[in-house]
């Protein structure tokens, strides 16, 4: 089972990530938890480089996170699907599309494309959007702390619409879940989705 977690920055993401990983573990399924952009030490490294290096042209960040992804793909996910383990993943392919697609301007359909080639068209058994207004994320996330952190609201605006485009498209493969309401209330309307897919 393979389960993706999508949102803008300050959604809070890696919070329900963790709470999901934590009920299906005591519930007896074996749980990899992992991320994109660097969730391999080449992914790392292409992490470290695309966020805080001091400029990267809209395409080359396209394909170093496309890179990431093939690479983690390839090294951790399937190996893990194939295993039979619940694979959570905060963030995947929606992001780059959203980011470096909407936000960018490179073109959606093409960014997907990219993407698709590189996953080798892996797609989730779920992709959970955690939906906030940009404003929300933007005082959510304090400071900034990289270079897609600090674009304008304008750019996230473009990224939160893109993902909720997305999930209203095909409702039988996303979620979304309203992330200005508490955690524990987000986490309970992911479990019972997840439960009605036979994980637990
Ligand atoms: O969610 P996380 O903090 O791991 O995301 C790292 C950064 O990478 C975020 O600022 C996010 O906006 C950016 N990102 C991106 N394009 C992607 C994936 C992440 O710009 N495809």
């Amino acid at each position: 089972v393979f389960i993706a977690f999508e949102g803008g920055d300050g959604a809070g993401k890696s919070t329900q990530v963790r709470l999901l990983a934590e009920v299906l573990r005591a519930r007896g399924r074996e749980v990899l938890v992992t991320r994109q952009p660097g969730g391999t030490e080449l992914g790392a490294a292409i992490r470290d480089l695309v966020l805080h290096g001091d400029h990267v042209s809209p395409r080359a960040e396209a394909l170093l996170f496309a890179a990431d992804k093939a690479h983690h793909v390839d090294l951790v996910i399937r190996p893990a699907v194939a295993a039979g383990q619940v694979v959570i993943t905060d963030r995947y392919t929606d992001s780059a599309v959203a980011y470096q697609g909407a936000g960018r301007d490179l073109g959606a359909d093409e960014v997907h494309d990219l993407q698709m080639w590189a996953v080798g068209d892996l797609v989730p058994d779920l992709t959970v959007v955690v939906d906030v207004p940009s404003g929300e994320g933007r005082r959510r996330r304090g400071e900034v702390h990289d270079r897609l952190e600090s674009e304008a609201d304008d750019f996230h605006d473009s990224v939160r619409q893109h993902f909720l485009a997305v999930a209203r498209g095909n409702p039988h493969r996303y979620l979304v879940v309203d992330g200005t309401t508490p955690p524990d209330a987000v986490h309970a309307e992911v479990l019972a989705r997840v439960e009605a897919m036979g994980v637990v």
